[in-house]
């Protein structure tokens, strides 16, 4: 016997996860705002609810996938939420999942919160590699694991309910980080005769060999000693960067990226650390 599933939520994220409940027979009540949104689950075999209340009311275990927290604040107020099994998929704050854990549990219900790693076209591709954060009641997660699991895979990372939200958040920035240096580079070429589909695929590998460079970062972190290991040392990079800048401005291109990282580099240096690498950098983003 499938679990059954209720879904409050069908954007583009809500559909992809109903869709692999549905083909993998677990019963599946969905709900939509604009409920034009659910005609094609139910010709694929979901029972539509005419109300968040109604669906709610259906099964135990409610999964939430709405825009924000704001929106699911407004849904979930106006259903019975004793005794249900809340778990929300909606991207959040560390704060805002906390408070709204408290929140659902003030309304008798078990929360779990969920930070969603992947697009809609990598729900229900186990190959593309997506999964989901989830933090709050460990026993929670458990007992709903195998269900979790069908859309995509699961990642459990801690009772702190605001941990997936965080986890989700760290990864993203990280990303934006990534995009941003990758912008820099193609600008740097803008204007020359280099075709952007020759750099990309060597940019794409050397972000992929540059990468393992975290590993050395969270041993730093962890000994509090960041001279350890080190290849590449901040007074030698520091001393680079002007070559960075030099090319920006012969290129005709905005230092913006970069120089706010290399400001960080140089205090850093200033501060006397010339045998480190570029972890202490992380110390001057703290407050
Ligand atoms: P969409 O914009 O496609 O869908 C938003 C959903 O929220 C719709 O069902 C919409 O209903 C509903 N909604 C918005 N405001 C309200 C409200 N005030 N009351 C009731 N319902 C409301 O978003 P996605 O499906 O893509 O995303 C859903 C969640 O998943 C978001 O938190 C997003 O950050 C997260 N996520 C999405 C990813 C993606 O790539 N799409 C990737 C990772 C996470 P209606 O149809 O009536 O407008």
């Amino acid at each position: 016997e499938k679990t059954s599933v209720t879904l409050l939520g069908l954007g583009a994220m809500g559909t992809a996860l109903a869709r692999t409940w549905l083909a993998a027979g677990h019963p599946l009540t969905v709900w939509n705002r604009t409920p034009a949104r659910a005609a094609a689950l139910a010709a694929e075999g979901a029972r539509v609810a005419d109300s968040a209340a109604e669906a709610v009311a259906a099964n135990t275990l409610i999964v939430v996938c709405l825009l924000d927290d704001t929106s699911v604040e407004e849904v979930l107020a106006g259903t019975d939420l004793a005794d249900k099994d809340v778990v929300n998929l909606t991207t959040s704050t560390p704060a805002q999942a906390r408070a709204r854990a408290e929140w659902a549990r003030r309304r008798g219900a078990r929360y779990l919160d969920g930070g969603i790693m992947a697009v809609p076209p990598m729900i229900g591709v186990p190959e593309a590699g997506g999964y989901v954060f989830y933090s709050g009641s460990r026993e929670l997660f458990e007992q709903h694991q195998e269900t979790l699991a069908v859309p995509v895979g699961t990642t459990y990372v801690g009772e702190d309910t605001g941990f997936a939200a965080l986890h989700d958040v760290a990864l993203l920035s990280a990303m934006y980080g990534m995009f941003a240096g990758a912008a820099h580079a193609f600008a740097l070429i803008r204007k020359e005769d280099i075709d952007p589909a020759s750099l990309a695929p060597l940019l794409a590998d050397w972000l992929v060999a540059m990468a393992p460079a975290v590993l050395r970062t969270a041993d730093h972190l962890r000994s509090g000693d960041y001279t350890k290991g080190v290849v590449s040392n901040l007074a030698m990079q520091v001393a680079g960067t002007p070559t960075f800048l030099s090319t920006a401005e012969e290129q005709g291109v905005s230092p913006q990226l970069l120089s706010p990282y290399f400001e960080l580099m140089r205090r850093r240096l200033a501060a006397g650390s010339g045998e480190e690498d570029l972890t202490g950098v992380i110390d001057l983003l703290v407050h």
